[in-house]
């Protein structure tokens, strides 16, 4: 396996590179904007494909690089479902597993933080995001931060992982690097107490300033997707016109979405579904010059993503859903 761990001196936040190995399929989780070319670089060295990131949380210190590392590899940008709906591709829901080759991360919602903060585990190792920190918590008390919230996330869920379990969360300020589960809940000072209420005393005491770019890094960060401007300009067309297109023969309507989410929500009829990760190889095999593809996913990123793809390819015409299956 391939794991990699970087700091953004400047936030002091920690981002995490995962592949099963050489050439794989690889996903980075919490990347911060200033750094993207970094990590490219060595997506690029080991000969990675990057096929998705994730942040765990809105974050109010750093710019995110997931819309810069969409744009620059086409990748699937993913959050947890608490988070705008819109600023990503794809959301998940708590226990819900992420899959990229050889490699599931399980989605823990872990709220406290903030009301959109999840935990993603990955066999021996959790990423905590800002809810468990290295001998300390991520503070509670902006957006949607709750004290009570954050010691379930804690006590119900977290702690509750294997001791040896190995700790690696989005920040550190005091130059750790990981821990694990055993060692946070013996020498945490945060977790050393007999109820929520004791934990909230704490964490309503602590006084802390405000990140100092945070009016205009949490607006940023919530702005990441492609809104419906930019769809509509990359071949949209409307739930409406879908339908008419999908009455001609040469036309071939394109799921993009992955089976966990199909679950949720069926496919529209008679589409094919090619989950986004797979769209290059399927449109480097099929003989596709005579067809329309039609090509539509949850909020219409990952769509409007596919006609950029498709057009390094000889389709006859492509069209996408704007707004996605969630907006019908
Ligand atoms: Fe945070």
């Amino acid at each position: 396996m391939i794991f990699r761990q970087f700091f953004d001196s400047i936030s002091s936040t920690y981002t995490y590179l995962v592949s099963s190995g050489y050439g794989r399929e690889a996903l980075i989780i919490d990347p911060v904007l200033e750094k993207t070319n970094q990590y490219i670089n060595l997506v690029n060295q080991l000969d990675l494909r990057l096929v998705k990131v994730i942040d765990t949380h809105i974050h109010a210190d750093h710019i995110s690089g997931l819309a810069e590392l969409r744009d620059k590899t086409k990748c699937i940008t993913i959050m947890g479902e608490h988070a705008p709906a819109d600023i990503v591709s794809m959301n998940v829901k708590d226990n819900e597993k992420i899959s990229i080759e050889n490699i599931d991360l399980t989605a823990l919602y872990t709220p406290g933080h903030t009301d959109d903060s999840y935990s993603f585990l990955m066999n021996d190792r959790v990423f905590t995001g800002d809810t468990l920190l290295i001998k300390g918590t991520g503070r509670t008390d902006f957006q949607n931060g709750n004290p009570y919230d954050q010691y379930n996330s804690l006590f119900d869920k977290l702690l509750k992982l294997p001791e040896e379990t190995l700790i690696y969360p989005a920040h550190d300020y005091k130059g750790e690097s990981v821990s694990t589960i055993g060692e946070e809940k013996k020498f945490n000072p945060r977790l050393q107490v007999n109820s929520a209420q004791e934990y909230a005393l704490i964490m309503n005491n602590l006084n802390l300033a405000n990140p100092k770019m945070m009016d205009i890094v949490v607006p940023e960060n919530k702005n990441m997707g492609f809104n419906r401007e930019k769809q509509q300009n990359l071949n949209g067309i409307s739930y409406n016109k879908l339908k008419n297109l999908s009455e001609s023969e040469e036309v071939l309507l394109v799921d993009l979405r992955e089976p966990i989410e199909i679950k949720k929500k069926p496919s529209l009829l008679n589409s094919i579904n090619i989950p986004y990760s797979g769209l290059q190889e399927y449109l480097r095999k099929e003989n596709l010059i005579n067809k329309t593809l039609v090509f539509y996913c949850a909020v219409g990123e990952r769509s409007a993503l596919a006609i950029q793809t498709s057009q390094s390819y000889r389709i006859k015409q492509t069209y996408h859903l704007v707004g996605g299956l969630n907006n019908i």
